[in-house]
């Protein structure tokens, strides 16, 4: 090879077992970062080596192909999964948990990450995502994220980011490596009460304990949903409790989609696309996919 690889390359890594949906097949290349320079050792030789690279953080909001994934896929972890105060702020590495971010924020008397307990994605995940729950807002307490890419690393400030509803402008080559959020001083016991209460109203509304990837469709914006959730919507469509394949829309909350147990990507997909027909045909909107796409998949049509 003209190109050897970093230390620590595995081959044909099973990533199923990294996503909440237990579904897909394998990266040809895997490998953890575990500090900024072995993260930018890894995709300066990704670049040379002319191959994509994908980055899994806790697979909360991921689909990946049955087929698997060509080029390198990263996830971070050791020093870039870290979590330390510094007087007001708290910096987290990119493969920190959010909810221990808000659990550990909490414990310090911090307050402003509380609606990421119950968000069971990383820091960098969360950024890339535009992650939100109850009305908190990453961009109101992030201070900057670190990117780094085969080019080297930069600080950018939320405004730099492009966040939009669930999607931030990111390119696809660069990861989040760590961020700093801002927050303000509170009394320990009133977060862990705010953390607490978030946490039982999610219990009452969503399904825990399956294999799923939180919403699949995001909230329309189309005025013929008048308001309407895309749960509500696909509710409405007739689409709770619907299987294919051993793919299901939950029968407590609509727009998730649950892994009874053998399901593939392939049948996910199936259940995605006859729960957005369904929608169209019913309400003529067009539910746009939250969930992300890792490897090569035929999903145009949802993805259109
Ligand atoms: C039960 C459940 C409830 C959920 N509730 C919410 C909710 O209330 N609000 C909400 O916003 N989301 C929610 N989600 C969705 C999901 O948790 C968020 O989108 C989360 O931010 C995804 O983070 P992750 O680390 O799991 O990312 P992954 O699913 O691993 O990846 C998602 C995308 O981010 C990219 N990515 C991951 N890490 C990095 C990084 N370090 N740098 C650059 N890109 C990266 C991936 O390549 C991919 O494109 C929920 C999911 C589940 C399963």
């Amino acid at each position: 090879m003209s190109h050897p690889p970093p230390a620590g390359v595995e081959r044909d890594f099973p990533l199923a077992r990294l996503t909440t949906l237990r579904t897909g097949g394998t990266a040809d290349l895997f490998a953890r970062a575990h500090d900024a320079a072995a993260l930018t050792e890894l995709l300066a030789w990704a670049r040379a080596a002319g191959l994509a690279v994908g980055v899994v953080g806790s697979g909360s909001n991921l689909l990946v192909a049955d087929a698997g994934v060509r080029g390198l896929v990263l996830k971070l972890e050791g020093e870039l999964a870290q979590i330390e105060r510094d007087g007001a702020r708290l910096r987290c590495g990119g493969g920190a948990r959010l909810p221990q971010a808000a659990a550990r924020a909490a414990r310090e008397g911090l307050s402003g990450l509380e609606f990421g307990v119950n968000i069971p994605g990383t820091v960098g995940g969360a950024v890339r995502m535009n992650a939100n729950a109850y009305g908190g807002d990453l961009s109101r307490v992030l201070e900057w994220a670190e990117v780094v890419s085969a080019d080297g690393s930069e600080r950018r400030a939320p405004e730099q980011l492009g966040f939009a509803y669930r999607r931030s402008a990111l390119d696809p080559q660069e990861v989040v490596a760590g961020a700093s959020f801002v927050l303000e001083a509170a009394e320990p016991a009133a977060v862990k009460a705010t953390l607490a209460d978030m946490r039982a109203r999610r219990r009452a509304a969503q399904p825990s304990g399956i294999k799923t990837f939180g919403s699949t469709f995001k909230n329309p914006a189309d005025p013929r949903a008048e308001g309407r959730s895309a749960g509500v919507l696909l509710d409405a469509a007739g689409c709770r409790g619907l299987e294919l394949g051993g793919a299901r829309f939950s029968e407590k909350h609509a727009n998730f989609v649950e892994n009874t147990g053998e399901a593939t990507t392939a049948a996910v997909i199936a259940l995605m696309s006859e729960g957005r027909r369904r929608v169209r045909e019913r309400f003529g909107v067009e539910l746009e996919p939250e969930v992300q796409l890792l490897g090569d998949l035929d999903a145009a049509e949802l993805y259109a």
